[in-house]
């Protein structure tokens, strides 16, 4: 196992992302009938955090784990630990899990997801990780194109009509990102028009994500929640100063359901001037 991404795991960032992704999940487990979850940019599953090497920087330590030393969190922030938790042994915190295991934790046994990976190194890890998981398929290669062969997502061959596709690039082009984003939000949304689509976003500085707003907000879609942590304000470009994430067709009042967990999030994440933002972008009919 190498610890490439491990600096990184648990940050406030995979904090808001991965509260946020389960919620989605939760909501579609209200409902006994089937659903399809596409997670483009899967990542390896697991990250470890436990090496020498990663102890010395590990942002999970102004994150996740700021949370896990708090007696009493809202239901939704406790539910999320609970979920990091279950990966790890009791009291200690080793490991920290990938949008594709926490959403596999959470499915039952009529649902299903496809996860595509690109770097063949983290997509072999994700292979053996779900080798003998039938309900979860691994697809090495590009996230975005794969979008084509698996939308709408059928389970022998009958269709699935609820899900979610998680779009969670790591914008290694940086604002080069948003025109492949809003491509591949078409293309879903095309194929599989009731189709929940969350993409998470880094906010260094906000001027560049607003264009992407716009676009996302004109889609044929019914409604687009905007949900956000800034742990610091977000003046300095060099900084991830917050992340967020657009959610298309939300469920019913999700914005209900996250609510509660956001002043939680703001007082034990954040640094002076830290903020929220849940706010409709398109409000449903
Ligand atoms: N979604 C994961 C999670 O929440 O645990 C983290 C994903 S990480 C931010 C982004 C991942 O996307 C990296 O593992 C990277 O190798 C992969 N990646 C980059 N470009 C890709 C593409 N075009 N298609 C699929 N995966 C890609």
């Amino acid at each position: 196992m190498n610890y490439r991404h491990a600096f990184h795991a648990g940050n406030h960032a995979d904090v808001l992302k991965h509260i946020v992704l389960l919620a989605l999940v939760d909501s579609f487990k209200r409902k006994d009938s089937p659903f399809f979850v596409l997670d483009t940019h899967a990542g390896r599953g697991r990250y470890l955090l436990s090496s020498e090497e990663s102890r010395k920087t590990l942002e999970a330590e102004d994150g996740v784990m700021r949370l896990m030393a708090q007696p009493q969190l809202p239901e939704l922030v406790e539910r999320y630990l609970k979920a990091v938790q279950a990966d790890n042994p009791v009291g200690a915190m080793v490991a920290y899990p990938g949008s594709p295991l926490l959403v596999a934790q959470a499915l039952r046994a009529q649902d299903r997801m496809a996860a595509c990976e690109l770097q063949e190194e983290e997509a072999a890890a994700l292979k053996a990780l779900f080798e003998h998981d039938g309900r979860v398929g691994v697809h090495p290669g590009d996230g975005y194109a794969m979008i084509r062969a698996l939308l709408p997502p059928k389970v022998n061959g009958t269709k699935i009509g609820r899900g979610l596709v998680l779009i969670d690039p790591p914008y290694e082009v940086q604002d080069a990102e948003y025109p492949r984003i809003l491509a591949a939000l078409g293309e879903t949304l095309t194929r599989w028009p009731q189709a929940t689509c969350a993409v998470w976003f880094p906010i260094k500085q906000r001027r560049s994500i607003l264009h992407f707003f716009r676009k996302a907000a004109a889609l044929p879609i019914k409604s687009a929640l905007l949900v956000e942590l800034l742990v610091r304000p977000d003046d300095s470009p060099l900084r991830l100063n917050g992340s967020g994430m657009l959610l298309l067709n939300p469920p019913y009042q999700f914005d209900r359901v996250l609510a509660p967990a956001m002043p939680a999030l703001k007082t034990h994440l954040g640094e002076k001037g830290a903020s929220t933002r849940l706010e409709w972008l398109k409000q449903p009919a």
